[in-house]
């Protein structure tokens, strides 16, 4: 008899084909595994044949999945051995991994004397190193990727070509003989940049023998040392690097990126090391020590002075790569490690741009010859619980492939998302790739990268849509980009966007009542919704009820600057208390459009209670109003509800006990709480919870804890960044 599986799922350029052929090498098995358009197929023959899908089951390698298995017993054929065989026609669309963490195999080898990559700052295997960010076409292999000026040397061939050896087709596969090289680069005095590295190899005893890398990075070490600010080359681009315990290191830092206020994240050399600087839960250190290394916000513990002013939460993250573990063999302190951008734009990729942007920023650059063909982010997440969601979906989990039914499996759909926190999504033949993060499309630099994004995935998944979803908008870049092009289109509103993407991360069917606490959105009506309440389903929502309005006095400008938005809804008793009294009252009659936006609430609520003058940084007085939440405090205003939930009474109440932050922020949380219970009374509803205020992670957390059946996005964004795959899920599931 023979066996014969078709396996589906992440099941290619993972490892998974030497794991059948190690396991059928060991239970004696003869047949063959080969990878095809539908998956693996893999026929066995021999006794042991019933002991095996268990003993594959038992031993996948990390980053496989299974997903589905097709079976069937065969007339025997009796190979002579096993082989792994090779497709003809290799698909152009099997998914492509994302980048993933050097892993602990591969740290083994690179701190073992006797090791031939003992310190090489490119070690990776199967399991671990770059993936998406060299990626230059499909399908995966090495002359497609930036990997192809590195000819393979002699070894490293044999390595690559043996399906027992842990590195069997791990496409960046290199050494010290045939891979990329670090090399360091130095503003001098008259302002120009050098290659420094030749100047750096000095006979040290301690690295004699090696041909290698490493006193670039020490050098690198001790420039940080000295309080130098540095750019260090990732896997998805650059980080501009300080010792965060350094105070002058880091005000200059922010003095030269004109970035005063916006927290820092950290990288900690190990898990031991963040626990001195913050409290972590259980689910925190899970995430941080999982292979995708995203940075996470965890309670500050110790202060360091200009990390994170003001709030009490830190970014943290671990080392990722061979050359920040390498780094820290040489200093005991956390850095900070910040991407390189002008604000607002997508991280820089390489060094000539590096130098054209940010030559007055740095002092030395930690280069190399290795091209990121694609720029992607340090993802962000956060802990609810025993759950997280993701604020920045970017390297370690995008592309994020998520599994789908399309009701026309023909049929190609790109959603091309928000404004801010841009990403977009792609959606062919059952599945649904959400890119990585791109950012706000503000800048020239950020609508390149969001094209370039457009062009690479079409190119990576042998794309070309026939429909194009975008937000209702018409001054989001994303929308005027998307109404240029001559393709069938779709506008759908932004809340029902932010619902939508909830119910596919679950696969939901059916009525929900949606709260949607946003920063802003186009609504139907023209106004600028983000305190909605609604009835949704796959194809359509209905508006239940919103946030009272208010005139978004300053327009765009009042995110920033909430003074005037916020004096004007005040009582007169409390209103005159403040300076630009006179003025918030003569702006309230000119013409602007109204709101319905939680996160300006929030922003006016901060403002009154005294907590904030400006909005300095987006989700600032969200974090705020947070750090001061008491919940002992059980207080809260009971707003009226009608089509308007007039939540007016907390503004003056803000007003009136401005100082008493505690007391301001828990009264904010509870009554916002009170109104999703009251409201849910009334439905016999599923709730789900949509919009970027949601970020907050005390407000979620009291959702969950009190409210039955509800749903928010985990792994899909639930802020802006989730909305292509919002507007993606209604192609899906709406004849089209
Ligand atoms: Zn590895
Ligand atoms: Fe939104």
């Amino acid at each position: 008899m023979r066996y014969r599986y078709l396996i589906n799922g992440i099941v290619q350029g993972v490892g998974f084909r030497p794991t059948v052929y190690k396991i059928a090498k060991k239970l004696n098995l003869k047949g063959f595994v080969l990878n095809s358009g539908g998956g693996v197929v893999i026929e066995i023959e021999g006794e042991n044949k019933d002991k095996f899908l268990d003993t594959l089951k038992q031993n996948l390698p990390p980053l496989a999945k299974i997903e589905t298995i097709k079976f069937e017993k065969l007339k025997e054929k009796n190979y002579s051995s096993f082989e792994i065989r090779y497709s003809k026609n290799t698909q152009k669309t099997t998914s492509i991994s994302p980048d993933i963490a050097v892993c602990e195999e591969c740290l083994k080898e690179m701190f073992d004397k006797n090791n031939k990559r003992y310190l090489y700052p490119f070690i990776n295997c199967t399991n671990c190193g770059p993936r998406y960010t060299i990626i230059k076409d499909i399908p995966y292999d090495r002359k497609n990727t930036s990997m192809k000026k590195f000819k393979m040397c002699d070894e490293c061939y044999k390595e690559y070509t043996n399906p027992l050896n842990r590195r069997y087709h791990a496409e960046p596969i290199s050494c010290y003989e045939c891979g990329p090289t670090l090399n360091v680069k130095c503003k001098m005095e008259n302002g120009k940049w050098e290659n420094i590295s030749e100047k750096l190899k000095v006979k040290s005893e301690k690295w004699d023998e090696l041909k290698s890398d490493i006193e670039k990075i020490e050098f690198i070490a001790k420039k940080i040392k000295e309080g130098k600010i540095v750019a260090i080359k990732g896997l998805g681009g650059f980080h501009l690097v300080c010792d965060a315990t350094q105070k002058k290191a880091v005000n200059e830092l922010r003095k030269r990126k004109k970035r005063p206020f916006k927290p820092f994240a950290m990288m900690f050399k190990d898990i031991e090391t963040i626990k001195k600087y913050c409290f972590l839960t259980k689910e925190d250190e899970k995430l941080i020590t999982s292979k995708e290394k995203p940075i996470v916000l965890v309670k500050k513990k110790i202060e360091l002075n200009g990390i994170a002013p003001d709030i009490d939460r830190y970014g943290v993250f671990l080392p990722y790569t061979p050359v920040h573990y390498l780094l820290f063999e040489f200093i005991d302190f956390p850095i900070v490690a910040t991407s390189a951008n002008i604000s607002d734009e997508p991280i820089i990729r390489d060094s000539d741009e590096l130098i054209e942007k940010l030559s007055s920023v740095v002092d030395y650059i930690l280069d190399n010859n290795r091209d990121i063909i694609n720029a992607c982010d340090d993802s962000v997440v956060q802990s609810i619980g025993e759950e997280y969601i993701t604020m920045r979906c970017a390297r370690g989990y995008a592309p994020l492939n998520v599994k789908c039914k399309m009701k026309n499996e023909k049929l190609k759909i790109l959603g091309v998302g928000a404004n801010q926190k841009n990403t977009i999504s792609l959606a062919f033949k059952n599945k649904v790739i959400l890119s990585p993060h791109i950012g706000d499309l503000g800048t020239i630099g950020s609508l390149e990268y969001f094209e370039r994004t457009i062009k690479t995935f079409r190119r990576l998944y042998d794309f070309n849509e026939d429909i194009i979803i975008c937000d209702k908008h018409p001054l989001y870049e994303s929308t005027k980009w998307a109404l240029k092009q001559q393709k069938k289109i779709f506008q759908i509103q932004h809340h029902f966007a932010h619902a939508l993407a909830v119910m596919f991360e679950y696969d939901l069917k059916g009525d929900f009542l949606a709260f949607i606490f946003d920063g802003t959105g186009y609504g139907d009506d023209g106004h600028i919704w983000g305190g909605e309440v609604f009835i949704v389903n796959r194809n359509n929502f209905k508006r239940i009820h919103h946030f009272r309005e208010f005139k978004l006095i300053g327009g765009e400008k009042a995110i920033k600057n909430p003074s005037n938005m916020a004096v004007s809804l005040l009582d007169e008793e409390f209103a005159k208390n403040f300076k630009n009294y006179t003025l918030a009252k003569n702006l309230k009659k000119a013409t602007f459009p109204l709101t319905s936006s939680m996160g300006r609430i929030f922003d006016m609520i901060a403002f009154l209670g005294g907590m904030i003058e400006r909005n300095e940084w987006e989700g600032m007085s969200g974090l705020l109003v947070e750090k001061y939440y008491n919940s002992s405090i059980k207080e809260y205003i009971d707003f009226e509800i009608d089509k308007e939930i007039d939540f007016f009474p907390i503004l003056n109440f803000a007003a009136k006990h401005k100082g008493d932050f505690e007391l301001i922020s828990s009264v904010l949380i509870n009554s916002i709480i009170n109104v999703i219970k009251k409201i849910s009374k009334n439905y016999d509803l599923p709730i789900i919870l949509g919009g970027g205020v949601f970020q907050n992670k005390t407000l979620l957390s009291l959702c969950k804890e009190r409210l039955k059946n509800v749903y928010f996005n985990k792994k899909i964004p639930l802020i802006d960044a989730g909305v292509s795959v919002g507007q993606i899920a209604w192609g899906i599931w709406n004849n089209i």
